[in-house]
């Protein structure tokens, strides 16, 4: 991979290697765009193939991060952090404490925070070194059941945009995944007074949460999911699900929920999904929630302003289900046109200098 090629393609500012001797800590950080704010994306820990798996992971990763605070109104640019090792031996103190005093060597134009084997524990050491991380023990919390609230909104919005209203009582939904964020969307739906909820999972202990909490909440196999007869397919587990095989499975008029990268192939899957007439609420604005949290959380963090913030990812989505009907475009795409269209504005008023 010719990475400066890469780089040029897609608009990314800067590739940092960072290694130290004392711990063993080895590592990139990708800044992918800093318009609108600090490159903030969290640190995900993983024992990756080789170098290169772990590089193309960060710069995908980041420049999604971009994308997703332009669509959710951050001021906030896209950058991630790829850590290269076992996370069952490698983590300590020290081991996140030099990760801390890089991140703080960028001094402040990446932020970062929690992600796959990093944990809220994790950050505390980070920011024993630095300012510039977030997911706090004891300030923002878990993220789950506000990224689920958001996906809650998404659906209303959807249900808006597809049938004309967004009482969520008059229809039925298929869950799949109720670990953290599918959990509370599903209690989320209840409160609502959804019609039907049927969901899957392969994890016993969630099985058996729901069926004791929720009899109400039908438990069917993991590869019935698509096909249910509902209105709303709602992808709470892993990515890539929506792919050759299961689209054509697929009853329900609309998709959305709270996972990341839903569609295998953005392109020919989004477009699939719209030729099918089935409108998908794409992933990186509906599932915002958590980034919305976490960004308040750098400010003065107030659970009602986040709880407003969150809400309007219901408008969100319905200005770019409309862009994706005017332009013709699958809503994936049109996602990613109206999170360019922010930045490319914001760059804009940036042009004549104010003093402040
Ligand atoms: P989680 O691991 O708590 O829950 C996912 C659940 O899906 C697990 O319980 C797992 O057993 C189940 N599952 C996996 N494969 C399945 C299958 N084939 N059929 C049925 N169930 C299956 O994760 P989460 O935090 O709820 O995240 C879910 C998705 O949402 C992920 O894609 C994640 O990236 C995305 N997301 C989460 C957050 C957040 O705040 N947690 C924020 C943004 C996006």
């Amino acid at each position: 991979m010719n990475k400066f090629e890469y780089m040029e393609r897609y608009g990314f500012e800067q590739i940092i290697y960072f290694y130290d001797k004392a711990t063993g800590l080895k590592g990139v950080t990708v800044i992918h765009d800093t318009t609108l704010g600090p490159a903030l994306g969290g640190t995900r820990l993983w024992n990756y193939a080789s170098e290169e798996d772990a590089v193309i992971d960060c710069l995908r990763l980041a420049r999604g991060m971009t994308y997703k605070s332009a669509a959710a109104g951050l001021n906030l640019g896209g950058g991630k952090t790829v850590l290269i090792g076992d996370p069952n031996k490698v983590k300590s103190e020290a081991y996140f404490r030099a990760l801390g005093r890089y991140v703080q060597s960028l001094n402040g134009r990446y932020i970062t925070a929690e992600d796959v084997n990093t944990n809220t524990k994790d950050m505390d050491y980070i920011r024993m070194e630095t300012d510039y991380v977030s997911g706090i023990e004891g300030k923002s919390g878990n993220p789950s059941p506000l990224t689920a609230l958001g996906a809650f909104h998404g659906i209303r919005a959807s249900l808006k945009f597809k049938f004309g209203t967004d009482d969520v009582s008059r229809y039925s939904y298929a869950v799949q995944g109720a670990g953290q964020t599918g959990y509370y969307l599903i209690q989320y739906l209840l409160e609502a007074g959804a019609k039907k909820i049927y969901f899957t999972e392969i994890n016993d202990r969630h099985i058996k949460r729901m069926k004791d909490e929720h009899p109400e909440v039908i438990f069917v196999a993991p590869d019935a999911i698509f096909s249910q007869e509902v209105d709303v397919l709602v992808p709470c587990a892993l990515g890539a699900v929506l792919n050759d095989q299961s689209i054509p499975q697929i009853k329900a008029k609309i998709v959305a929920g709270t996972a990341n990268n839903v569609l295998a192939d953005e392109d020919k899957h989004g477009n699939m999904l719209r030729d099918l007439g089935i409108l998908y609420a794409p992933d990186f604005v509906i599932n915002a929630g958590g980034v919305i949290n976490v960004y308040h959380e750098l400010h003065d963090y107030n659970i009602h302003a986040v709880h407003k913030d969150i809400e309007k990812i219901y408008d969100r989505l319905l200005e770019i289900f409309q862009i994706a009907q005017e332009q013709k475009i699958n809503t994936q795409e049109a996602a990613k046109v109206y999170a360019r269209n922010r930045i490319a504005m914001i760059q804009q008023i940036h042009a004549n200098y104010i003093k402040r």
